[in-house]
């Protein structure tokens, strides 16, 4: 089956314009199109490609490649339109009511592109996309259920909410696994590894301990500066990740089988709300922070895989802020790091653990991930300041 994951794009400034400018040209291309497909009933890509290629690739400026691009996004909107018309009619004709007939597509300035492998391709962190200022590369964010670059068939370039996003469908072998009734919410930390929302928390304590450990050595070392303090650093590092990966391993199958045995899925958030939460200063640490994180969401998805347990990712923004109870969102809700009391109904709690709960209950919506921002990024809305109750669906900021 195939299934289309969003992946937010990165861009600076300069960039962004690039992509608003490559988007306009392409769809302003479609406009062009678009009259004379529809007043020549051409709906067939190869028929519209021999009659319009050469006039739009002159008038146009584009490859020849987002030439071919920009027509079959013509051709395929009208034929689908059409499609969709049909089965309407179908009903309509029933009710013995006036059937709908197809009339002119229009194409918005800031509608999709959709590239295919020539002009866009995935690379593990950065896409490589075609503008009409030359190809750039730019950073997207990259679920830890993103099947290999291989499998995607197709990918949109889409501009929503102030962010440019990458539609990317692929194909998934993992449908098969049913949509479950409720999930288990995780919320990852650092002085707490990991606080489900069934109130188990798998504290960091340990790892904590042996992560200043060795960083005490790490710094002599790094002072010493020899070949053999070099040699030092290496194995202490390798011996460290060792030990994460262990208490990893462990708590991550221990989540699984509490979702596993109650029939739930589990809900992780994505990295942003993590990010959001955490700062840390020191390099190495924030790098190894990342690391770990990453690794212990990539267990939990691995071992519920083979567990046949759905993992679902949400948007993480504000989890720690929101209220799980009445869903009141406020930085004032947190007096502490480990503490939550809501200012408008007074629930007081665990801080992960009504993270936790904000988690699973906002894995039951329908769309897990929604537009957040990362830190030092700024985009054109404002966070809300209250929000509705968590049943409503998943915030948009
Ligand atoms: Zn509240």
């Amino acid at each position: 089956m195939q299934s289309v994951t969003k992946l937010r794009l990165y861009a600076s400034p300069e960039d962004r314009e690039k992509l608003f400018a490559t988007m306009e040209r392409y769809n302003a291309a479609c406009t062009f199109v678009s009259p004379v497909a529809f007043s020549e009933k051409q709906f067939s890509n190869i028929g519209l490609q021999k009659q319009m290629y050469s006039t739009v690739r002159e008038r146009f400026g584009l490859s020849a490649q987002m030439a071919q691009l920009a027509i079959r996004k013509v051709a395929g909107s009208y034929r689908s339109t059409r499609e969709a018309i049909k089965a309407k009619n179908k009903i309509l004709k029933a009710l013995g009511e006036p059937l709908q007939v197809l009339s002119e597509i229009s194409f918005r300035e800031h509608g999709a592109v959709c590239y295919d492998a020539r002009v866009l391709s995935l690379g593990k962190n950065r896409a490589n996309i075609w503008t009409l200022d030359g190809r750039i590369k730019l950073r997207y964010s990259r679920p830890d259920y993103f099947p290999p670059v291989a499998a995607v068939k197709q990918t949109d370039l889409v501009y929503r909410d102030g962010a440019f996003w990458l539609y990317a469908t692929v194909e998934s072998p993992d449908s098969e696994i049913p949509e479950p009734a409720e999930y288990l919410g995780v919320d990852l930390g650092v002085v707490t590894i990991a606080t489900t929302s069934d109130g188990i928390a798998y504290s960091g304590a340990a790892t904590e301990k042996v992560r200043k450990r060795y960083g005490n050595l790490r710094a002599a070392l790094q002072q010493k500066g020899t070949k053999d303090a070099k040699e030092k650093l290496r194995k202490i590092s390798g011996r460290e990740r060792r030990f994460k990966t262990d208490v990893n391993h462990v708590i991550s199958k221990q989540i699984v089988r509490a979702a596993e045995g109650t029939k739930r899925g589990v809900a992780l958030e994505d990295l942003t709300g993590i990010l959001q939460r955490t700062t840390v200063t020191k390099q190495y640490r924030e790098r190894h922070h990342k690391w770990a994180f990453h690794q212990l969401r990539t267990f939990i998805a691995y071992k519920a895989r083979k567990a046949g347990v759905l993992v679902k990712v949400i948007d993480g923004a504000y989890t720690s802020q929101q209220c799980s109870v009445c869903g009141y969102t406020d930085s004032g809700n947190r007096p502490d790091q480990a503490t939550f009391v809501c200012l408008q109904c007074r629930h007081a709690g665990n801080a992960d653990l009504n993270a936790a709960k904000n988690i699973a209950a906002r894995a039951l919506v329908n769309e897990p991930i929604a537009v957040c921002s990362l830190p030092g990024e700024r985009l054109n809305r404002k966070p809300v300041k209250s929000m509705k109750p968590i049943k409503a669906p998943c915030p948009r900021f």
